[in-house]
């Protein structure tokens, strides 16, 4: 393919998902000289790290890519990192690369005329069970359940629950209380329904701490337990690992596909989250999925930002042996229901392989125009 424009937009738009807080994001347009249009993200959602990636797109990887003339998207990737070792080993560059190579990808599997998941060695699966990746953020705990049993209703088999989040839920920040919520959760949904913990950055546990709680919340099933502890506390991961037979999920801040192999290397995760809008794309993604088969560990696609991520990454998890669920924002949002024409839903609790080529979506450029800042 030869490239012959590209534009970058940061977009905000308020989130019901996150308690209405108005998160960010980066979308980028590339267009070859032959007409052919992809569409990629960046998710630096921090404005000044959103603002950061724009301009390495705009200044420096955007002509780069235009003056290479033909070029292929590992072309692109390789030359990317190339130019930015100084700097790029982790950091807001890999945003910048990130979305560039996805909206490349997209290009590559509509000139194929295929969707992308056949480009990476066809769909290992036809559908995959949908998980409300839900953050917890009512003020009772009634509330928070009756949120996750809205949930079922509409047909999720799966939530994650993300803990310490915006809004006036004291979930994540007081350990008795998540054991109770989880255990009235469980009393409240039944057996027959996953339940995983995210407890994520805002949670403060130390170890004795984290072993305890997990043990506890444990004892009404959880699928995972998501970054109990700071993701570089590596000796904390593993004493929890030693201490309770509950699958451990990290890896959603690592930059690049080196970091990702050491982290896996550690024995410490068994479910490696990754978000192809920051860890070195769709190609990045790819590379990590193939280290996780080699050692038997489970890959969860980070989706929770625009319909451009989701797309990306169900492409990604319907390919990989290695996925077993693919997450969705439970509340409806604009930048899911209004920015692309195929919006991504469960249905019957699943989530099946789009049709169209590419990334299989049509972006409403419109939308994207009236949100940029
Ligand atoms: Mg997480």
């Amino acid at each position: 393919m030869r490239i012959g424009a590209i534009r970058s937009f940061v977009i905000g738009y308020p989130d019901p998902n996150d308690h209405f807080s108005r998160r960010m994001t980066v979308l980028v347009r590339v267009e070859t000289t032959d007409g052919a249009v992809g569409w990629g993200e960046g998710i630096a959602m921090w404005q000044e790290a959103c603002w950061a990636t724009k301009l390495i797109v705009d200044g420096t990887f955007a002509p780069m890519l235009i003056e290479a003339g033909e070029i292929t998207v590992r072309g692109a990737w390789d030359m990317f990192r190339a130019h930015t070792w100084w700097y790029g080993e982790g950091g807001i560059v890999n945003f910048a690369y990130s979305a560039l190579d996805m909206a490349l990808w997209d290009i590559e599997g509509k000139l194929a005329g295929k969707p992308l998941y056949e480009l990476f060695g066809g769909a290992r699966h036809k559908s995959l069970p949908a998980s409300a990746a839900n953050h917890v953020n009512k003020a009772t705990l009634e509330q928070n359940v009756a949120d996750v049993m809205g949930f079922k209703e509409q047909g999720f088999t799966i939530c994650k629950l993300g803990f310490a989040k915006r809004g006036p839920s004291s979930v994540g920040r007081d350990p008795e209380g998540d054991i109770r919520f989880i255990h009235e959760l469980r009393a409240a949904v039944g057996p027959d329904f996953e339940i995983i913990v995210d407890a994520g950055n805002g949670v403060k546990w130390d170890r004795a701490t984290g072993i305890d709680t997990v043990r506890r919340m444990a004892e009404s099933g959880i699928g995972w337990i998501e970054e109990p502890f700071y993701p570089t506390q590596i000796e904390d991961y593993r004493a929890l690992k030693d201490a309770v037979d509950v699958p451990i999920g990290s890896g959603e801040r690592e930059w690049t596909v080196s970091n990702y192999k050491r982290l896996i290397e550690t024995g410490t995760v068994d479910v490696i989250g990754i978000d192809p809008a920051r860890a070195e794309g769709m190609t990045g993604f790819r590379m990590v999925d193939e280290i996780c088969s080699k050692h038997g560990v489970t890959i969860n696609a980070h989706a929770w930002s625009t319909a451009i991520l989701s797309a990306a990454s169900l492409q990604l998890s319907l390919a990989s042996p290695n996925a077993r669920l693919f997450e969705l924002k439970p509340v409806p949002v604009i930048v899911q229901t209004d920015l692309v024409e195929e919006p991504i839903v469960q249905r019957g609790g699943m989530v099946s392989a789009p049709a169209g080529p590419g990334l299989g979506i049509t972006v409403n450029e419109e939308l994207v125009n009236r949100l940029a800042l």
